[in-house]
C-alpha cells in the first residue's frame, strides 16, 4: 500500500519535472527532456502522453537534428490550458490578475477596499469577491489550478499559512486568512495559498535583476517596511517562515516606541509615516494617502527643501545601519530598495552609501550594491503570479484528463 502511494507521488513529481522543463526551455524533444531531467526515455514518453491527455502539451512539429538520425517530434506546452489567479492585498486596494501557465497576464483589475482592511472577515469578503470576478474573466477553456494571495505581514510556515500579525492593518494577533477566504469560496476546487507580499516582490525583483546575483536583500516601504531575502534563487524563509522582515529590526537601543511594542525600529526612522511626518507632510499623508504624499516629498526634495532633506537623511542613515547589519551577517552584496524608497532613491542612495564608508575594516572591497527596485507597484503581484505558476507547473495532475491516451 505504502509502495503504491509512493509511486503515485513519484509519478506526480515526474509529471511536474517534465512540464517545468518545457515551461523553462520552450519547445523541445523527448530526448532533451530525458537528458535534462534524468528520467528514462520510456518514462518521459509516459509522462508526455499523460500531459497531452490533460491538454497541457501538444505535439505539433518536427525537429530535424542536423541531418542525422530520425526527425524528432517537437513538444510544446499549451499555456492557456490552465489559469492562476493572483491577489495582492495592500493597505488601500486589492490588485487581482488572471495569468496563464506562461505567466502572461490575461486579465487584471484593482479595486479599493477602504474600511475592510482592519477587519479580517471583511477583508476576506473583499478577496473572495475579487477572486470570483477574476474567475468569471478567466478564459472559459482554462482550468483554474491555483489561487495565490499576497498579504502584508509575516506568514507562518504551518499548514494553515497563518498570518502571524499585520500591524499595518491593525492585526496584532494571528489570523487564519486562508481559511477565511476558502470558507467564502466553497465552489472553488483548486488550492488557495497565502504568502508574504514582500517575499513575492523579492522573488520578482530577483528575476528582474540584470546582474543575476547570487542573493538579494529587498527592503520596501509601502504601508510600513517589508522585505525579503533570496539566497541562491530561493526565498529564505527562516526557521518560522518569517525571515526577511527588516521593518522592526532595531536601529537604536533607546529609540522611539514602535507599534510592535519594541523601541527604535527601522520603521520609526525610514517608514513612510515617519519620513513624511518629519518632512512636514503628515497631514497630507492622512488626508490624501501615501501616493500623493510621497509625490509631494519627491517634489520637496527636488527643490532641496531643508525639512525634506533632513527627513531623508535620518531615513538613509537608519537604512544604511540595517543594510550593514544584514549584509555583514549574510555576506550578500545586492540590496534592492522598493516602494517609496525606490521613488526617493536619488536622495536616499548617497546618504546610505556615505553610511557605508569606513565600515569595511575586514574586507574593504565588499561594499553592498544598493539599487532601486525595477518593477514598481507591480512587484508583489508579479511575484505572486510567478509563485502560483511554479506551484501549478510542479503539479500538472490538478488539470483533469480530457480523453484517455
Ligand atoms: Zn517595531
Amino acid at each position: 500500500m505504502r509502495q503504491a502511494h509512493d509511486s503515485v507521488a513519484v509519478r506526480r513529481r515526474n509529471l511536474g519535472l517534465v512540464l517545468r522543463h518545457m515551461a523553462d526551455n520552450g519547445p523541445c524533444a523527448r530526448t532533451e527532456i530525458a537528458a535534462a531531467t534524468g528520467l528514462s526515455h520510456a518514462s518521459v514518453t509516459t509522462m508526455v502522453a499523460d500531459l497531452v491527455a490533460r491538454g497541457l502539451v501538444s505535439e505539433d512539429g518536427v525537429l530535424h537534428g542536423g541531418g542525422r538520425g530520425r526527425p524528432r517530434r517537437l513538444l510544446r506546452m499549451i499555456p492557456r490550458r490552465a489559469a492562476t489567479i493572483a491577489v495582492q492585498i495592500s493597505s488601500e486596494q486589492l490588485r487581482v490578475a488572471v495569468a496563464d501557465l506562461a505567466g502572461t497576464i490575461v486579465w487584471r483589475d484593482a479595486a479599493p477596499h477602504r474600511g475592510a482592511a482592519g477587519v479580517p472577515a471583511a477583508l476576506a469578503d473583499a478577496v473572495a469577491a475579487a477572486v470570483r470576478r477574476a474567475n468569471t474573466a478567466a478564459p472559459p477553456d482554462a482550468e483554474l489550478v491555483r489561487v495565490a494571495v499576497a498579504m502584508a505581514g509575516p506568514i507562518g510556515d504551518d499548514e494553515a499559512q497563518t498570518v502571524l500579525a499585520a500591524p499595518d492593518f491593525g492585526w496584532l494577533r494571528s489570523v487564519r486568512l486562508r481559511a477565511l477566504i476558502a470558507a467564502r469560496l466553497p465552489e472553488l476546487t483548486c488550492p488557495i495559498e497565502v504568502i508574504n507580499d514582500a517575499n513575492a516582490a523579492t522573488l520578482a525583483e530577483y528575476h528582474a535583476h540584470p546582474a543575476r546575483p547570487r542573493g538579494v536583500v529587498y527592503i520596501a516601504a509601502g504601508t510600513g517596511i517589508g522585505g525579503g531575502v533570496v539566497l541562491d534563487g530561493r526565498i529564505h524563509t527562516g526557521s518560522h517562515g518569517i525571515a526577511g522582515e527588516p521593518g522592526h529590526m532595531p536601529v537604536a537601543i533607546d529609540g522611539p516606541p514602535c507599534v510592535c511594542g519594541a523601541r527604535g525600529c527601522l520603521v520609526g526612522y525610514a517608514g513612510p509615516e515617519a519620513v513624511l511626518t518629519a518632512a512636514g507632510l503628515g497631514e497630507v499623508l492622512r488626508r490624501d494617502g501615501l501616493g500623493p504624499a510621497a509625490d509631494r516629498l519627491a517634489e520637496a526634495l527636488a527643490r532641496r527643501d531643508e525639512r525634506a532633506l533632513a527627513a531623508v537623511d535620518i531615513a538613509g542613515r537608519a537604512l544604511g545601519t540595517v543594510i550593514l547589519s544584514i549584509t555583514s551577517l549574510l555576506d550578500l552584496d545586492e540590496v534592492v530598495l522598493g516602494g517609496v524608497l525606490a521613488q526617493w532613491f536619488p536622495w536616499l542612495g548617497p546618504v546610505i552609501r556615505h553610511q557605508f564608508s569606513g565600515r569595511r575594516a575586514l574586507v574593504p572591497t565588499a561594499e553592498p550594491e544598493v539599487t532601486p527596485a525595477l518593477l514598481g507597484a507591480d512587484a508583489a503581484l508579479l511575484g505572486v503570479i510567478e509563485f502560483a505558476r511554479r506551484a501549478a507547473l510542479s503539479d500538472p495532475a490538478t488539470v483533469p484528463r480530457r480523453h484517455h491516451s
